[in-house]
């Protein structure tokens, strides 16, 4: 599952991953997107998105969008498991929050040896989740029974969060609101209101927090029933 390329490439990795991410959020894979999440111009991702073509990365369909190839999955998994591995590392064991974990393994994802990611995968009891519950790739991760969106879940029910998907830490600020709110992975708590504007408001921690639309629709539970 390890990709050994010849030359390091950061540019490549870092496309791979965010490709893999849209497809995991269930997200058009368009160069728009690609654009938005790694906050690059248009013309820089059709540039790189070319370099990758050629490389044998990923296919373009004027139809389907941008896809991996075989190669470009493999790649895009190493990276994606690097990610989560070190943002487990980086919250589990040295404490940092989960925005400083998050921004910290968009770096340390590219320089993780085979040798290093053995190491965390050991120390860390080999980890099927990041902190913020994404599947780490070639882990044993199952998914959760009876998931569903936060949002989905009717006012007076109890929930438990799942999964924060990559989506929301890319929003500005989401990490921290989640992480100040209590709103983790493991964590349980009661729907209260849900409101007209897809605000949802739970109780988690004995206190009342409002969560938006956004969030609300992507934030993944699950429920006792
Ligand atoms: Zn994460």
């Amino acid at each position: 599952m390890t990709y050994e390329s010849a030359e390091y490439h950061p540019a490549f990795e870092e496309y791979s991953e965010t490709i893999f991410e849209l497809v995991e959020d269930g997200v058009e894979v368009i160069q728009a997107r690609i654009a938005d999440r790694l906050n690059v111009s248009r013309p820089a991702v059709s540039e790189m998105i070319r370099k990758m073509v050629a490389a044998d990365l990923v296919v373009v369909d004027d139809d389907t969008g941008i896809a991996l190839t075989a190669s470009g999955a493999i790649l895009a998994q190493t990276v994606v498991r690097r990610h989560r591995l070190a943002e487990r590392f980086l919250t589990d064991i040295l404490d940092l929050s989960w925005t400083e974990a998050h921004h910290e393994a968009g770096r340390w994802e590219h320089v993780i040896s085979p040798a290093v990611e053995a190491a965390l995968v050991r120390i860390l009891d080999d980890p099927t989740t990041c902190p913020h519950g994404n599947p780490i790739p070639g882990s044993a991760y199952q998914k959760p029974e009876n998931a569903c969106r936060l949002a989905d879940v009717d006012p007076g029910c109890e929930f438990m969060i799942q999964r924060i998907p990559e989506e929301l830490e890319f929003e500005p600020g989401q990490l921290e609101f989640l992480e100040a709110s209590g709103l983790m992975p493991g964590r349980s708590g009661t729907i209260l209101t849900t409101a007209p504007d897809g605000t949802t408001t739970v109780s988690i921690n004995g206190a009342a927090v409002g969560v938006g639309a956004f969030s609300a629709e992507r934030i993944l539970v699950s429920t006792a029933a």
